[in-house]
Parts: C-alpha cells; sequence; structure tokens
C-alpha cells in the first residue's frame, strides 16, 4: 500500500494550503513485523485453531512464544520491557495473527491496548517498572476491569466500590465478561470502582490494580461462548478485597476518564480484529468458489457469487482504509478518537456481514466445524458488541458531530 492521499490540517487557516501527506507505506520494521506475524501464524497457530477452538483450550505456550517474539509490548516504550513499535505495527501484526485464529488476536489486542495502556497513561514511575514491565516483556497478561452486570454500555452505572481504610483500598463489587483475568499468565486486573461523591452528589471513579490471590477476590469459571472460544473469559468478584493504598492507578476520581481514554486505542485493534476477519473470509471464500463445482462450472464462474466475492474485497478495503487510518493518526500523535470509533463501527459490522456470505459461499459445508469458515462466522458477532457496541460507536461519533 503506498501513499494514498493528503489532509489539510484542521488548524491550518484556509489560504494556507500546506498538507502533510498520509502515508501507509510500510517502513522496513513493520514489514518484518507483519511477515514474521504471519509466518509464525501460519506454522504454530493455524494448524491447531480449530482443534484449540472446539476444545475451549487457552493456549499459553503461544503467547510464551509471543514474548520470546518480542510482540507483548508493542505500544509500550523499552525503557519499560517494550519494543515502541507504534500503533500501525501493532494493526499488522494483528491482522496477521487474526487472519489465522482471532481468538490469540483478541487475547494479545485486550493485552496490548486496553491491559497494558492505563499502565502507561495513567501509572507512576514505580507503577510502569512493577507493573507494566511484566506486561510488555510477556511475563504476564494485562487485563481491564470496566463491565459489571448492570453496567455494559452505561459504563457510569457501575456499583464497584473502593473506600480507603488506613493505608488500604477496599473493594467490593462484581465485574462481569472480563478478558485475560483468568489465565496461567494473569497478574490481576485494573478494575473501575466508584470511591465516594463529589460535593454536588457525583460518582467519583478510581481505578485500583487488583493483584490475583488477594483474600476476597474470585475468578469464575470461563464463560460458555458462541465464539472466541480460545479467549478466557470470566466474572471477577471482590468481597472486601483489600490492596495498599498505592495500587491506586492515576488519581483519585479520575478513573472514568482514564477508562475512557483507554478505550480510545482499543477500539483500533478491536477493529483490526474486524478487517482481519474480512480478510480471511474473503481469501476462503475466493478459494472455495475457485475449486467447487456447481451446475458443471466452479462457482466463481456465477455472476451472483463473483457479485458477493467483488462486494466482500471491496468491504475489506473500506475497513482497511479506516482502521490504517486511525493508526496512522495515533501514531502522528493527532487526534484520533472519532476516527478510532468509525473503523470500529464500521470493520466490526463489515466482519459480521462478510463471515455472513463467506458461510453462504461455502453452502452446507461452510456450516459444519469441518471448514474453518464456521470459526470466523461464529467469531464475528462479539465484534459489534465488546469493547462499546455498534451503537455506543455511533453515539460516540454522534457526539463529535455536536448531537
Ligand atoms: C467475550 C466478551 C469479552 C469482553 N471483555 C471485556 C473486558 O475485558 N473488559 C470489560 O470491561 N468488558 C468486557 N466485555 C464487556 C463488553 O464490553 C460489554 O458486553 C459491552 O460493552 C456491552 O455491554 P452490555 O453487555 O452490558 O450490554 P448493554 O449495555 O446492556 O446493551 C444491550 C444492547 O442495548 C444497546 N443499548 C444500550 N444502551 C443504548 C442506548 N442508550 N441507545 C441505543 N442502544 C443502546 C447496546 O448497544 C446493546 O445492543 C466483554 C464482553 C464479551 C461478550
Amino acid at each position: 500500500m503506498g501513499t494514498w492521499g493528503t489532509w489539510l490540517l484542521p488548524q491550518a487557516p484556509v489560504h494556507v494550503l500546506y498538507a502533510i501527506v498520509m502515508d501507509f507505506e510500510l517502513s522496513a520494521e513493520q514489514q518484518m513485523l507483519k511477515d514474521l506475524c504471519r509466518d509464525f501464524a501460519r506454522k504454530e497457530i493455524a494448524p491447531y485453531a480449530d482443534e484449540w477452538f472446539d476444545a475451549e483450550y487457552f493456549p499459553v505456550e503461544i503467547f510464551r512464544k509471543m514474548a520470546d517474539l518480542n510482540l507483548m509490548g508493542l505500544l509500550i516504550p523499552e525503557e519499560y520491557g517494550g519494543t515502541n513499535a507504534g500503533t500501525m505495527a501493532m494493526v499488522v501484526a494483528l491482522e496477521e495473527l487474526g487472519k489465522v485464529d482471532q481468538s490469540i488476536a483478541t487475547t494479545l489486542q485486550a493485552h496490548l491496548t486496553i491491559g497494558s495502556l492505563p499502565f502507561l497513561h495513567f501509572g507512576t514511575k514505580e507503577q510502569k517498572h512493577k507493573w507494566l514491565a511484566p506486561l510488555a516483556r510477556g511475563e504476564r497478561l494485562g487485563a481491564f476491569g470496566l463491565t459489571e452486570p448492570q453496567a455494559g454500555s452505561d459504563a457510569a452505572n457501575i456499583q464497584t466500590t473502593a473506600y480507603l481504610d488506613g493505608d488500604s483500598w477496599v473493594v467490593n463489587g462484581t465485574k462481569c465478561f472480563i478478558t485475560n483475568a483468568g489465565t496461567p499468565l494473569s497478574y490481576g486486573l485494573v478494575a473501575l470502582t466508584t470511591s465516594g461523591k463529589t460535593d454536588d452528589g457525583k460518582k467519583r471513579y478510581s481505578a485500583i490494580i487488583i493483584p490475583k490471590g488477594t483474600p476476597g477476590y474470585t475468578i469464575g469459571k470461563p464463560y460458555k461462548k458462541i465464539g472466541w472460544h480460545t479467549v478466557d473469559t470470566r466474572e471477577q468478584v471482590f468481597d472486601n478485597v483489600r490492596v495498599p493504598r498505592e495500587n491506586l492507578l492515576g488519581q483519585e476520581g479520575g478513573g472514568f476518564r482514564a477508562f475512557l481514554k483507554t478505550l480510545e486505542c482499543g477500539r483500533i485493534s478491536v477493529a483490526t480484529l474486524g478487517l482481519s476477519l474480512a480478510e480471511a473470509c474473503l481469501e476462503m471464500s475466493v478459494k472455495y468458489a475457485l475449486e467447487r463445482k456447481t451446475f458443471g462450472k466452479p462457482l466463481a464462474s456465477h455472476q451472483a457469487i463473483q457479485f458477493k466475492l467483488a462486494d466482500m474485497a471491496t468491504q475489506a478495503e473500506m475497513a482497511k482504509l479506516m482502521v490504517y487510518r486511525a493508526a496512522w493518526l495515533r501514531d502522528q500523535g493527532r487526534p484520533f478518537a472519532t476516527e478510532a470509533a468509525m473503523a470500529k463501527l464500521a470493520s466490526s459490522e463489515i466482519a459480521v456481514k462478510t463471515a455472513e456470505e463467506a458461510v453462504q459461499i461455502h453452502g452446507g459445508y461452510g456450516y459444519t466445524r469441518e471448514f474453518p469458515v464456521s470459526r470466523f462466522y461464529l467469531d464475528s458477532k462479539i465484534l459489534t458488541i465488546g469493547e462499546g457496541t455498534s451503537e455506543v460507536q455511533r453515539m460516540v461519533i454522534a457526539r463529535q458531530l455536536g448531537c
């Protein structure tokens, strides 16, 4: 992919027609990372992906290998154990992994963004060395605890409480659907809590680091899910969990803003899952349509199938442009939150549509677990739900429009 266009800087006076070039050409390092991830996915993941999915097995060994390949700290500076490779690098890495196994790519994306970035953006130097560096080195997996049984889209409605008692925070409540907190590599999670009220009666929110093994902290059984079978997703219960005062991440009262900010980059990584899923479905469908014959000729000779494939290819390209642009903006240090929400919205809905068409093209075989296309179909729906539903993305975008 080369240079696709120029964008006027929004702050530039109209008469100053200076522009910056939006360049999606991968650097040599990004290309090497992409090749590395593609080879790794094909050799180490593809042969086992369906077996792991059907067994609902979390392949911890794969994440240890990814740690050896320095893939676990792509957004984290070297000083804290990462490679500081950048957002575009993360996107190309996740794209290659996601084309082969959505669950593995999901576990990695949750770790790289929502699992690690709260420490980078809001942690003290000591917290970064203590909690972030093991995440970036891949010794631990990161988890982000926002959702509760009564509060998903309506995140401000969380009920988990934290109060200071001497030198400890005492946490009570329940988080649901939490990814990456129950694996052998998990350290615990960062939980959003309510930590009191402002003078005018509004809730104050604080992010608290809760390590695994703390008395009163119970991790539930993995949920039975439609897809993402090898993603570890569990309930987390806090019953008078006591952690040291220094486990407050960021400012007391600043937790909500911190969690929302973290989700902005998470949307780029989830959008990449959608992109990779659409690309995988397209690739499998083209291959199948060229091989499978009906009425004496390959499926790919029927115009109705050709049109489906053409639409799938066009939609995948749309997703790619939007995801790459959001990643590029973030790497430029420019505002990217709206573009990330748009990319997540578009790419996840494209993924669902493309997966459905891919199964249709595969006919009855596509409905069996004999063909991996069925796994991608099962993995597609969550993309319009997790890390902010399609409706929530529309709310974020509409807010930017002044609604
Ligand atoms: C596999 C999986 C992994 C997850 N991992 C994590 C994780 O690691 N950490 C974490 O904190 N959470 C996680 N989640 C939770 C996820 O982010 C939430 O499920 C999601 O945000 C939606 O919240 P909800 O399920 O409570 O749905 P609800 O908020 O109850 O929404 C139900 C439906 O109503 C719609 N809706 C709600 N309000 C409005 C409105 N005002 N206008 C229009 N439509 C509306 C929603 O879009 C949705 O379609 C995960 C979920 C799953 C399934």
